[in-house]
């Protein structure tokens, strides 16, 4: 009897620490379909970095999102700050970085001839993640109850619907203007995030395609800038 309480103790304790703290994400196909719309010929490697959270924990739930307070306004600096702390400990999250860092370890591997393909399906996930107004608005009681349905508001059938993303041209350079286009793309959606709290309701559907339209996008960009676009077939 003695050991049954323990084990219920323990299990308690363990999916207390385990539940999602704030690392939810666009349900699976949905994030393949961003990954699919911006040309990614590996777009079925897109919601592995959901896979790698119930085995490396917090170190890879904590590149999923962002609590950014209300009235904050994400800056170029904000993101370059939370590079260092990809795949780190840091209950404030480091989305932002964390698509900066992917796409570093992808060009760093790639040019030493190593296979650097999942370093980019983490960055078509951490893109994804971008979009999704609750990831970068803080965990708070609005985001708790309402983020599991707003990360499954399109999911059903968006494979079917691939024409309601609509891509639109964003050119990257360099890191840094990938850093202004993430930043871009955060702080629309944290204010979008912070309107629903306002408003106290989930997305429209529009507004959800809207929404990951933008990712699509960026990840189109990013895949031209790593010179992966061309490699597409399909
Ligand atoms: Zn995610």
């Amino acid at each position: 009897m003695k050991k049954r309480i323990f084990l219920l103790l323990a299990m308690v304790v363990f999916f207390s620490l385990n539940l999602p703290v704030s690392s939810l994400a666009w349900h699976d196909e949905t994030h393949l379909a961003i990954a699919k719309v911006a040309g990614y010929y590996k777009w079925y490697n897109a919601a592995g970095p959901d896979i790698a959270k119930i085995k490396a924990g917090a170190i890879e739930q904590h590149n999923h999102y962002v609590n950014n307070p209300p009235g904050w306004v994400v800056t170029p600096k904000q993101v370059m700050d939370q590079v260092e702390r990809y795949n780190q400990i840091d209950e404030t999250g480091h989305l932002y970085g964390a698509i900066a860092a992917s796409l570093r370890n992808y060009l760093a591997e790639t040019k030493k001839g190593k296979y650097a393909e999942y370093h980019l399906a983490y960055c078509a996930h951490y893109v994804g993640d971008l979009s999704m107004p609750l990831h970068n608005t803080e965990y708070d009681a609005f985001n708790k109850k309402n983020h599991s349905e707003l990360d499954g508001i399109i999911n059903d059938g968006v494979l079917d619907h691939l024409d309601k993303i609509k891509i639109y041209p964003i050119a990257i350079d360099s890191e840094e203007s990938l850093v202004k286009e993430v930043v871009r793309i955060a702080n629309l959606s944290m204010e979008l995030g912070y309107k629903l709290e306002r408003e106290n309701r989930l997305l429209t559907k529009d507004e959800a395609y809207s929404q990951i339209s933008h990712s699509a996008s960026l990840f189109k960009a990013i895949l031209e800038y790593a010179g992966k676009r061309k490699a597409v077939t399909e």
